[in-house]
C-alpha cells in the first residue's frame, strides 16, 4: 500500500475535527491558530476549545492580549492546564508581535521559532493550518503512529520530524498532522489501539517497539 492508499483508508474511519482543523476551515487569523496551538499543549482537544472560546470572547488581538491583567488572563485559560505558564506566554508573544511583526504572525519558521516559548511542533502547526504552509507539526500521536507503521524509527518527535521529512513526499504534508491527531485520538490509542477495526490492520506492522523501550527504561529507572 502507498502513502496516499493509506491515509485514505485512515480517513475513511474518522469522525469529527480537531480543534486547530475546526479553526483552520474557519478561516480564523493566524494569531488566533498561534494562540489556540499554544494553548493546546499537553492537554485534550476539548480543553482547548474552551479556553479558547473564553480567551478569545474577550481578547482576540495582540494589542487586547498584551495589555490584559495576567490574572484575568490566567482565569480565561484555566481549562487547558498549565495555566500560569501558558497565560505568561501568550502575553510575551503577543507582546513580541506587536514590536516586531507589527501585530502580525509572521509566515515563515525561522521567524516564528524564534518567538518565545514557540518550539517546532507550533510553528509547524501555524504553518500548516494558518497559511498552508506544508510543513510537518509532530506531536506525540504523529510520533507514536509514524513509530508504528514504521514509516520512521525514533526516539522522539523532533527526530520524527526530520525523518518524516525525508520519506514522506511533500504533496502529503499538509494531511498528515490532520490526520494522525484524530486518528490517535480514536482509533491508533496510546494504550489500547484499536487494530481489531483499523481500515490498516492487514498492512500495519504494529510496531510497538519504540513504546516497549520507552516504558522499559521507565521500570529500570524505578
Ligand atoms: S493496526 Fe493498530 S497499530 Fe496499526 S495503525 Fe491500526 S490501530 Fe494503529
Amino acid at each position: 500500500m502507498n502513502y496516499r492508499e493509506i491515509l485514505d483508508k485512515i480517513e475513511i474511519q474518522l469522525e469529527g475535527e480537531a480543534h486547530l482543523d475546526e479553526l483552520a476551515k474557519k478561516k480564523q487569523d493566524p494569531f488566533k491558530i498561534l494562540i489556540s496551538t499554544i494553548l493546546s499543549a499537553r492537554t485534550r482537544d476539548a480543553n482547548t476549545r474552551i479556553a479558547t472560546e473564553k480567551l478569545f470572547a474577550k481578547y482576540d488581538t495582540p494589542k487586547s492580549i498584551a495589555e490584559a491583567d495576567i490574572e484575568i488572563i490566567e482565569q480565561l485559560v484555566k481549562s487547558s492546564g498549565f495555566y500560569k505558564v501558558k497565560a505568561a506566554r501568550i502575553k510575551e508573544v503577543s507582546k513580541v508581535l506587536i514590536k516586531k511583526y507589527n501585530s502580525n504572525v509572521p509566515d515563515n519558521y525561522e521567524e516564528l521559532i524564534s518567538l518565545p516559548g514557540v518550539g517546532s511542533k507550533t510553528a509547524n502547526c501555524v504553518l500548516v493550518y494558518a497559511f498552508q504552509v506544508p510543513a510537518i507539526p509532530v506531536d506525540t500521536h504523529v510520533h507514536r503512529i509514524s513509530n508504528r507503521l514504521k514509516w520512521v524509527k525514533t526516539k522522539n518527535p523532533l527526530k520524527t520530524e526530520e525523518a518524516l521529512k525525508n520519506t514522506i513526499p511533500k504533496e502529503f504534508w499538509l494531511k498528515l498532522n490532520r490526520l494522525f491527531v484524530r486518528f490517535g485520538q480514536q482509533i491508533c490509542l496510546p494504550l489500547r489501539p484499536k487494530c481489531e477495526i483499523c481500515t490498516i490492520r492487514d498492512t500495519c506492522p504494529k510496531d510497538f517497539s519504540m513504546e516497549e523501550a520507552i516504558k522499559k527504561k521507565k521500570k529500570t529507572s524505578k
